[in-house]
């Protein structure tokens, strides 16, 4: 039926003195709806019934269970199969794929609204386009486009797998939306379009129904837990906001510059029985107000009309910041849309049970008046009521409001072009000459963001200072200029503000080591440049003369660096151990250099295909250079994980398999049961390991009782068989002989690399001396970008880097190197005064002690060091008195990057106490027997933000063999007593 025909017969209707017929309703669906509700409180008229269909299919016709029946999840096949169901049968409905996840399964969108709206959705789509982008609509434009437009309200499912009810929910609501006759629903149809993407994380989702069947199938035993979600990571698949690392964020980020939807609502369970998001502060402060404003009046709304119903619980505000840009829904709110969230209270899949509710969550507060109750028999049938419920009227709210929503929307892509020349900055700007792959890297990801780049076409001069030709320019005058503002600005987080809810800075620029420069001065935008029309690539090429004894690479530290090396495994590759210039050309330490000599004659041709693809110059050079050389190093690398925790070195694989760096996946069983790891490993990387890393329950594993729990394909888990790793049995660690294994491999001449939670293992259980985790008592650093000095420039970790590299560190560990006091094990403190500071007395900290009554008499060396320098400098005394028990120097921890002073330490987000940091070892190589150790205590690969230190990582990898190399030579004296090996 068409609008008018609709209209025509609705007048006939009222002429006629008869309001329209009832809806019939599906009694037997309706009548299970009201017997899964364990409580009528936990039900609205909303969505206590189904309205009947002779055509139209409810979810129980295509599943064989009404949606919310007890002990029932939906497997993503069978839930899109609905939805594609439904679609054949209403022109209400259409289903669009937006891209497929890592593992090849798809993304839906599924747009319901009037069989007029979805008719015209390509227009409507238009609409909406020209509201986020006005830079060309008149006011009379906009003001007619608001008036056509019809706002986008998008709902989004189970981007966290545990959370299983509104999958299940978005089938229910979906028919609903195309079917139910009332006034209220049929404002939503005809006044706005109902997206909706009942899965985000499809893969982890059809693991958690794997699970869900296996604990129902075997209540007596222990089920697997959900240890892989996605291929990647899990929870934190909400993360990847920022740096759009996984399928599923760049499908969310593509099909919403697609339609370029009012609000993005993506439904979340976890507090009791309905939270609504606003979140408690310190609010993004990027973001414009209106957003603000937006949250909540949609949030008061849901919250004044679920009350009215009767529903207890329903809150806003005391639950998370509003700050960080990392999550999925900053794809709305970083672009001029309304983001926003429900917690609803979930469950263990589809149980109904006896719950007792947090404490937490049950006072009644301020922003809570109306608390959960303290114990509640719950339901997944009432957790898809309220979601269904109080979305609905919030839908009805932005439809019949449309006018105002739109406005809004356009609005806020207003203010964000005027943002330029009015709070400013104009623009940042992100030189491309040091590092141009990992610049073109950043320009695309923020293309990708829909940011507009555009690249200085000369040498340009502002109030800044000089930018060279070709620096990419983000201007502040485009639509999305907030959310490259937020990305690319530094963040400061107060730390008297409440305790931050994930990280507090993300600065771009520090963190893939780029420079970037925020402009304020307006003449940027004036200067001549030219917008990107494609993603920026930056060629690669042999360069220099037609000489052919050697090519050489100069390192930069640009990533692909470290591709080039595993993909040309075969060519011969020396690193240089110094700086050195070659045919007029300078080159840092750790340049590549590809002699001719001992490598095949279509070298260059295989060389110039490969450099030309990842962005690298090689020079071409007459002779070789003169320069102490090793060879460059194409190790066998394992990738560790355990069973309980994979979300921390997912970050890890993703950088390893973008940048097509080879590794062996393998488990903590695996260290357990191989003797002889060297046999098959250079390189084992054991990235964190979930939050905290208790080091004995790491070691520990999953407590070995009952029977085995397997993690792998079955009758019953068919998924768990894609899942990047699994087992017959999940249960225990590495156990002591994994660790034993461990130190043999670096014994043995491997390379250990631990990171940030993962270093404790080595140190606590004594696989490395010197080095001790000291606990922090002031520091407050969060989830942070902090300064880091190298301290170490000869070590080929370093290669590549120049004084000063931004890191991501989280509040621990602060490593304290020394092989007296705390750290040593050699309990010889005492024997060298205090561990650290001068002693009490006149003048400042840093004034030398003078002792009274006698000349002053200058120490030989310094009296103090500075804080967080190490102990590994013995006087030669006290050698000799530990003569046999110190390690010799060779073997002495090597500090290669250490955290900036204190005045220098902050970069971006939360610091305070940084004292206890300042200075404090970041990246240390400790020798052991033939291998290394090597530990960071920032963490190198976070959330594809961390790029810039990505290369500390590959370093190692390339240099595993040479790590010694340019430390300084030992001492005559030491040297003899080196211990045997
Ligand atoms: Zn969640």
């Amino acid at each position: 039926m068409t609008r008018r025909a609709a209209c025509g017969l609705l007048f006939i209707l009222l002429l006629a003195g008869m309001a329209p017929a009832q809806q019939k309703i599906d009694e037997n669906y309706t009548r299970k709806i009201r017997e899964y509700t364990t409580e009528m409180m936990f039900q609205t008229e909303l969505v206590d019934h189904l309205p009947a269909s002779d055509r139209v299919p409810n979810p129980e016709k295509v599943l064989g269970y009404p949606v919310g029946t007890p002990d029932k999840l939906t497997y993503s096949a069978d839930i899109y199969r609905y939805m594609r169901e439904l679609a054949r049968a209403t022109p209400r409905v259409k289903v669009f794929s937006i891209g497929q996840s890592e593992e090849g399964r798809e993304m839906l969108l599924v747009a319901v609204s009037d069989e007029e709206n979805i008719r015209q959705l390509e227009r409507y789509k238009q609409l909406t386009a020209r509201l986020a982008d006005p830079r060309t609509l008149s006011v009379t434009d906009a003001d007619r486009t608001i008036a056509d437009a019809k706002p986008f309200y998008w709902a989004t499912g189970s981007i966290h797998s545990p959370e299983t009810g509104a999958p299940e929910m978005l089938m229910e609501l979906a028919y609903r939306l195309a079917v139910e006759d009332t006034p209220f629903i049929q404002a939503i149809r005809k006044n706005s379009i109902v997206l909706i993407t009942p899965l985000i994380e499809v893969d982890g989702h059809d693991r958690q129904v794997d699970i869900y069947r296996y604990r129902k199938a075997n209540p007596s035993k222990a089920a697997p837990s959900l240890v892989y979600w996605g291929k990647y990571v899990a929870h934190d698949n909400n993360r990847d906001g920022i740096g759009m690392s996984l399928a599923l964020s760049r499908n969310m980020m593509r099909a919403f510059l697609d339609y370029h939807p009012q609000v993005l609502h993506d439904l979340h369970e976890s507090v009791p029985f309905l939270y609504t998001s606003t979140g408690m502060g310190p609010y993004n402060a990027w973001l414009d107000p209106i957003v603000i404003d937006e949250w909540h009046i949609l949030a008061y709304h849901e919250i004044q009309e679920m009350t009215r119903r009767g529903v207890p619980g329903v809150w806003t505000h005391g639950f998370y910041d509003g700050w960080a840009a990392n999550y999925m829904f900053y794809i709305a709110n970083g672009h001029n849309s309304i983001g926003r969230f429900y917690e609803t209270f979930g469950g263990r899949g589809a149980d109904t049970a006896e719950r007792t509710v947090p404490a937490g969550s049950t006072s009644r507060a301020w922003y809570r008046p109306n608390p959960p109750l303290s114990r509640v028999k719950w339901s997944i049938r009432n957790n898809i009521n309220l979601q269904q419920s109080a979305i609905l009227l919030a839908m009805n709210f932005v439809a019949n409001d449309k006018e105002r929503f739109l406005r809004n929307f356009y609005l806020k892509s207003k203010r964000s072009i005027e943002k330029a020349v009015k709070e400013g900055p104009a623009a940042y700007t992100i030189a491309a000459d040091e590092r141009p792959v990992e610049a073109a890297a950043l320009a695309n990801l923020l293309r990708l963001q829909g940011v507009e780049i555009h690249q200085l076409d000369k040498e340009t001069e502002i109030k800044e200072g000089k930018l060279a030709e070709g620096a990419y320019v983000v201007r502040m005058d485009q639509p999305y200029s907030r959310m490259a503002d937020m990305l690319l600005d530094t963040q400061y987080y107060n730390p008297s503000d409440p305790r931050p809810y994930d990280d507090t800075g993300w600065t771009l620029g520090p963190l893939r080591n780029l420079k970037t420069v925020r402009v304020t001065d307006p003449a940027i935008l004036k200067a001549a440049m030219h917008k990107l029309d494609k993603d920026a690539a930056v060629e690669g090429k042999i360069a220099g003369s037609a000489g052919s004894a050697a090519y050489i690479i100069n390192h930069n530290a640009d990533n692909t660096l470290a591709t080039l090396r595993f993909r040309l495994s075969k060519t011969r590759m020396l690193a240089a151990e110094e700086a050195f210039t070659h045919e007029e050309r300078k080159y840092a330490a750790g340049s590549f250099i590809i002699p001719s000599e001992g490598n095949p004659a279509d070298t260059r041709s295989t060389l110039e295909a490969a450099v030309k693809e990842l962005g690298l110059t090689a020079w071409a050079a007459n002779a070789m250079p003169q320069v102490a050389t090793h060879p460059l190093a194409v190790p066998r690398v394992a990738l560790l994980h355990t069973w309980t925790s994979t979300q921390d070195e997912g970050w890890y694989r993703i950088a390893f398999d973008q940048l097509k760096i080879p590794y062996t996946y393998i488990s903590e069983h695996v260290v357990r049961d191989t003797a002889n790891l060297r046999e098959k490993f250079d390189v084992i990387v054991f990235p964190p390991t979930g939050r905290g890393g208790d080091p004995a329950r790491v070691i520990n594993g999953l407590p070995v009782r009952g029977d085995p729990v397997p993690f792998k394909a079955s009758e019953l888990t068919p998924n768990l068989g894609t899942a990047p790793d699994t087992t017959d049995d999940t249960r225990g660690g590495m156990g002591l002989q994994g660790l034993i294994n461990l130190k043999k491999f670096t014994e043995q001449g491997g390379t250990l690399i631990v990171a940030a939670g993962t270093t404790s293992i080595p140190i606590t259980f004594g696989l490395v001396e010197g080095i001790s985790i000291t606990e922090a008592r002031q520091l407050q650093a969060r989830g942070t970008v902090v300064s880091a000095n190298i301290a170490d420039a000869k070590s080929p970790i370093a290669y590549g880097y120049g004084p000063k590299l931004a890191v991501y560190f989280n509040q621990s560990p602060v490593l304290r190197v020394g092989l007296t006091g705390a750290g040593g094990g050699f309990g010889a403190s005492s024997m060298f005064g205090a561990a650290e500071g001068r002693p009490s007395g006149r003048g400042s900290a840093t004034d030398p002690d003078i002792p009274q009554g006698r000349a002053w008499n200058p120490p030989e060396r310094p009296q103090r060091r500075s804080p967080g320098e190490e102990e590994t400098t013995i006087p030669d005394e006290a050698r000799e008195a530990l003569r046999g028990y110190l390690p010799p120097p060779e073997a002495m921890p090597r500090v290669v990057l250490r955290f900036a002073e204190e005045k220098e330490l902050a970069v971006s987000g939360m610091l305070a106490g940084g004292s206890e940091l300042a200075q404090k070892a970041a990246v240390v190589d400790v020798p052991v027997g033939k291998g290394h150790i090597v530990l960071f205590a920032n963490n190198p690969m976070w959330r594809g933000e961390t790029q810039g230190s990505y290369f500390l990582v590959f370093n190692t990898l390339l240099n595993y063999d040479h790590l010694g190399v340019g430390r300084p030579a030992p001492k005559p004296a030491a040297k003899k007593e080196a211990r045997p090996e």
